[in-house]
Parts: structure tokens; sequence; C-alpha cells
């Protein structure tokens, strides 16, 4: 088979070589407003991720993410397993805003906002650039192989505090601090997961890079269905720029007519400026692609280049599909009306159920085995275990107690008992009825729990026994209440 049959037409990814080698990408940096804003943003960005797990809000860390206790604080509100409903509109809130910032914006979540860009253009890249030079202005070989360990090294440094901070986001700041102060032997699992997490970032940051845009992240492969040509992306003006072609100067001795014999050309020169500083390796001049996360690169290199021709800036430009081909933008459309709608309805519930949830909760379960024993007192005892969770930021003392039965009695060991704040109190609870209690059964008690202030929920119980009492006789209607004795 000829070689030339083995090679695709055309380049199949862009960090991928015909052979299947990884073309490796050295973005060009290209200086202009957007690339100023970026980086403002990034920094601000990066300052808030690595401060926000040492931040404290109502007592709590303003983000914990305690996967280990399955409980989620956000902004000192901790959501418990149980909140399912809040966690549930939480996640569609978040889901449904995506939907709407990418049908307005486009991808400016990858660009200005994500982590991966974010470290990736503004932390990664200038430490290299650093060492090893930009690209077009390769540092002299002479130390190559001790830029390249310097790199590595600093690398290393960058990427086990970026893991740390990361960490802190899931164990909280106070146990990584005691984790990173006492020896590796108290706590070799944390230690273990710290060298792992800083091993991944030194694989995505020093080596996969870009390639998590273009192959792993799974927004991108909605980018299709969340787009539509009205969209606001980064886009070329084709109708502008086409037919590119270099700047070709009129021959000397021309006449000023004879230069129009010149082919008429668009205002793209073909310089390349805009694929060479592009950080996944693509021409936006073939249109809107997977690949591209919206940077803003590759606008602020063709300003340059039309700035030098004197020509006017805005050929790689934000803006529609629709506004380039017809010339005019349509903002208002059913996604960007419908969206905002869902999003409004969701936050209204989300607020709704925030603003009603309890300052505790509290669950029965019925204990395995068998429904009810009879102890030697003759008494019908019924197991079950009680679990209180305290919601507050405070201590509170919980009362179990049964509602309008007299002759039931509970039995426990810690009644009231005293929760600390986000914490649960799980204890066996016996409900213990006199030996002939039940007339029916099984029959519905009523369980109340209070703090003795704003907190009180009573839940039904059900609870089983032999049937010892007879049943009430029920009064019949014409008989005489006290029939006189017959004659006879
Ligand atoms: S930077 Fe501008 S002029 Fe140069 S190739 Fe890209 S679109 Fe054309
Ligand atoms: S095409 Fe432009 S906006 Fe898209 S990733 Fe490349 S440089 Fe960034």
């Amino acid at each position: 088979m000829s070689e030339s049959l083995l090679q695709p037409e055309e380049r199949v990814l862009s960090t991928l070589n015909a052979d299947g080698s990884r073309r490796w990408l050295k973005p060009r940096l290209s200086r202009g407003k957007f690339l100023f804003w970026r980086r403002i943003v990034a920094y601000t960005l990066i300052a808030v991720f690595t401060l926000i797990p040492h931040i404290k809000m109502n007592g709590k860390p303003m983000i914990l993410l305690d996967i280990a206790h399955r409980e989620f604080t956000f902004f000192g509100t901790t959501f418990l397993p149980t909140d399912t409903l809040l966690l549930a509109l939480l996640l569609l809130i978040v889901f449904f805003s995506i939907f709407l910032i990418t049908a307005l914006a486009g991808r400016v979540w990858c660009g200005w906002a994500c982590p991966q860009s974010v470290y990736l253009e503004f932390v990664y890249r200038p430490i290299e650039r650093l060492f090893e030079g930009a690209p077009g202005q390769r540092k002299p070989k002479s130390m190559i192989g001790l830029r390249k360990l310097l790199r590595f090294v600093v690398y290393l440094m960058v990427s086990a505090f970026l893991a740390h901070t990361f960490l802190s986001y899931f164990v909280g700041s106070e146990n990584l601090r005691h984790w990173i102060l006492s020896s590796p032997h108290e706590h070799p699992v944390a230690f273990l997961v710290a060298i792992a997490t800083t091993g991944l970032m030194m694989f995505d940051f020093g080596y996969f890079r870009e390639q998590v845009c273009v192959v792993a992240c799974p927004y991108a492969r909605f980018q299709s269905a969340l787009l539509d040509r009205d969209s606001m992306i980064i886009t070329y003006d084709y109708k502008r720029g086409e037919p590119r072609g270099k700047v070709r100067k009129a021959k000397p001795g021309l006449e000023p007519g004879q230069a129009l014999a010149l082919p008429v050309l668009g205002d793209c020169i073909d310089c390349t400026m805009c694929v060479q500083t592009c950080p996944t390796g693509i021409d936006i001049r073939k249109g809107l692609q997977l690949e591209c996360i919206g940077c803003a690169q590759c606008i602020d290199a063709c300003n340059a280049v039309m700035a030098k021709l004197n020509r006017p800036l805005g050929l790689i430009r934000y803006s529609s599909q629709r506004a380039i081909e017809e010339g005019k933008a349509k903002i208002l459309r059913p996604r960007v009306i419908i969206y905002p709608l869902i999003l409004l309805i969701l936050i209204s519930a989300f607020v709704t159920v925030l603003a009603n949830k309890r300052d505790a909760e509290f669950f029965l379960l019925r204990e395995r085995g068998l429904p009810f024993q009879t102890l030697s007192s003759g008494e019908i005892a019924n197991q079950m275990r009680i679990r209180i969770t305290n919601r507050t930021n405070n201590p509170a003392e919980y009362t179990v107690e049964l509602v309008g039965e007299q002759e039931l009695r509970l039995q426990t060991e810690n009644n009231p008992v005293l929760v600390q704040p986000g914490e649960q109190f799980n204890e066996r609870l016996l409900i213990i009825a006199p030996p002939d209690y039940f007339d029916v059964t099984p029959k519905t008690v009523q369980v109340r729990v209070h703090d003795g202030d704003a907190y009180e929920e009573t839940k039904p119980f059900i609870i089983h026994g032999p049937r010892t009492r007879p049943l009430p006789q029920p009064a019949k209607p014409n008989a005489p209440s006290n029939p006189e004795p017959s004659d006879g």
C-alpha cells in the first residue's frame, strides 16, 4: 500500500501530525486589549480560587465539598444528602446558566474563566517562555538541559501548590494544614492523594495541555447543540477577508490606473499570525470549530496586523454567524427567552425551599429483626432508630416525645440529647406499650422532636403488637339504655 493512501486528506486533529504523532503546540503570544483584560480576569480568578478555602462564612468554609461525609457547604450553608431537592435545583441552575451563557456568548467560559485555560495560559506557558523563550525568539541553545530542569522544578512547585489548593476544597484548609505540618507516616492516605493530585497537575499542564479542550472536555462536545447562528462567537469575516493573499505592491513604472490590474484581494494577507497564536492549533478562517475555546488571541494577532497595514481592525472579531453572513444580528430568539424563564423558576424554587429549610431534621427507621418483643414484664416493645441532624451553627438540645399517648412510654439513653452544629445524633429507641394495649394492630403513633425553641417536627411511626384488648363495642342506636325487666 502506498504511503499516500495512509495520509489523511486534512488534519484529523489539531494536536496530531499526519503520521499520528503528537503535534506540540507553541503558540505565539499576541498582545492586545483582549489579552490585557484576560490577564486581569485570570489573575483575579487565581487569587479567588486560592483564597476561597481559607474564607469562613457563618463559622464554616465558604466552599467545602466534603465527599467523605456527603456534606456540601456553599457560602456558609451546608447541604446534606437529604437536601436532594436543593442540590438538584442547584445543579439545574448551573446547567441552565451554562446553556444561557453559551447561547449568548459562546465559549466565553472556556477562554476567560475555565481553570484549564487560566492556569495553562497565564501560569504554565509564561513559565515555559521564561525558561525556553517565546516562539520565534528562542533562547540560545546553551544550557538548554539546565533550563528544562529548572522549568520542571518550577512546574513541580506550582503543581504541588495547585494540588493542595484543589484538595482544600474537599478536606478543608485546617485539615490540609495539619497534614502538611505533620509527618506523612501519620496520614499516609492523605499524603498519597496529595502526591497523586500533584502528579495529575503535572501531567495535565506539562504534557496533556490543550488536548483537554480538544479531546477530553464534554462541554466542547455539547457546543453544536448549545450554540445557534446568532450566538456571539469569535469569527473571521470571510466577506471582508477573502480572497486572501499576500500584499503585493504595484510594479514601479505602472500608471495609477494600471495598478488595478493586480488581483483584487480581501483584507486577509494570509500572514497566518492568527493560526500561530492559537493555543489549540486551529485556523479560525475555516469557520467555527469544536476546538476553538474563544480565547480571543487570534483577534489580538489579527488586529495588530491590520493596524500595521492601516486597515480597519476587526477582521477577526466577536460576532455571530448570522451577522457575518447577513450583516445583521438577532439578539432575541426563543432560547434566550426560554432559558432565563426556566432559570427564574428554578431560582425562585431554590430560594423558597432554602428559606423554608428547617433548623433540624429527624428520621425514624424500624430496627431490623422481629417487629416487636414481649418483655419479661409482659410489656410490648417496638424498636426503632432515630437520627437527628442539627443544621444550625450552634449546639442544640433535642427532646423526643410521643404525642397524645398516655399509655405508651419511650425508652432511650439520651433524651434530651445535645447535638453539635452540623452533627448527627443516631440512637436506638424503644416504644413500650402495656400488655393489653393493642386492640388493633399495627397502630400509628406520632413521634415529636423539638428543641424547645424554633424547631418542632412530628412524624408518624407504625408499631406492632399482639391483639390483646377487645375492640370497643359500638353503642346500639335504638336500644334502651336501661331496659326494664320483663314480667316474664
Ligand atoms: S492574522 Fe488576520 S491577516 Fe493574518 S492570516 Fe489571520 S486573518 Fe489573515
Ligand atoms: S481560534 Fe482564536 S479564539 Fe479560537 S482558540 Fe484559536 S486563538 Fe483562541
